[in-house]
């Protein structure tokens, strides 16, 4: 698989589901990708990447952002209070807001540093109890706190269980945004962004299907 497979299945689904192609963003997952994959990738045009760990992303973008003004980077893992202002600097969409505490945190800094990135809840839609991401019985209460705290809710967020059919929780997710009035849907991944286009969403994370297996240390 290559950057450009991926943006022709993507253009495909969307021409199946009666959608433009435009209404989908590709985020390249370049988590624990060496270095000269990620410059590969930024080579061949792509500007949209997305990191699962403040540190990692501190550790590598800053570089290539000297090169690439126009990198739009998404953090698309959990992010702790205490990373919270780092991330801010890091990161123009943060996809995992899921805590009231973590919200508070982040209208605080949106007040100090006058700009915030755009955000998405995420939705544990598997209620896994070792996933992140808010119940779905109480998303809609979340939905609205964040909104009487001016929040930039870009939309919602949603990984799927590994051994379910992924489409009952994209159709799932899409169901809670469309209930709360939000039109942004970050679901599907390498093995399942065509269903997830089919369910509407917007921003796809694709990682291994890019760069390649991920080699964990
Ligand atoms: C790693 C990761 C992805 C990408 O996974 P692939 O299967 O490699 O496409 C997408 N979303 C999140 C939240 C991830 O952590």
């Amino acid at each position: 698989m290559s950057l450009d497979d991926i943006k022709t299945r993507i253009a495909k689904a969307c021409k199946d589901a009666g959608r433009p192609e435009e209404a989908v963003s590709l985020i390249a997952v370049s988590k624990v990708q060496p270095n000269e994959r990620v410059a590969a990738v930024l080579a061949d045009g792509h500007r949209t990447f997305g990191e699962n760990r403040v540190q990692e992303a501190a550790g590598k973008w800053p570089e290539f952002r000297e090169t690439f003004q126009d990198i739009d980077l998404h953090l698309i893992g959990p992010l702790q209070t205490n990373k919270a202002r780092q991330a801010f600097e890091l990161f123009q969409s943060i996809h995992s807001v899921d805590r009231p505490k973590l919200a508070k945190t982040i209208a605080r800094l949106a007040q100090e540093e006058g700009h915030c990135p755009r955000l998405f809840i995420q939705v544990n839609t598997g209620e896994e109890a070792q996933k992140a991401g808010i119940a779905p019985k109480e998303t809609d209460a979340f939905v609205a706190e964040c909104r009487a705290m001016d929040l930039p809710l870009e939309g919602l967020m949603s990984i799927p269980p590994v051994n379910e059919e992924p489409s009952l929780h994209f159709a799932l997710l899409a169901k809670i945004a469309e209930r709360n009035g939000l039109t942004g849907l970050s679901m599907g991944m390498s093995s399942d962004f065509e269903s997830a286009i089919a369910l509407g969403a917007t921003h796809v994370r694709v990682g291994s299907a890019i760069f390649g297996a991920r080699a964990y240390g």
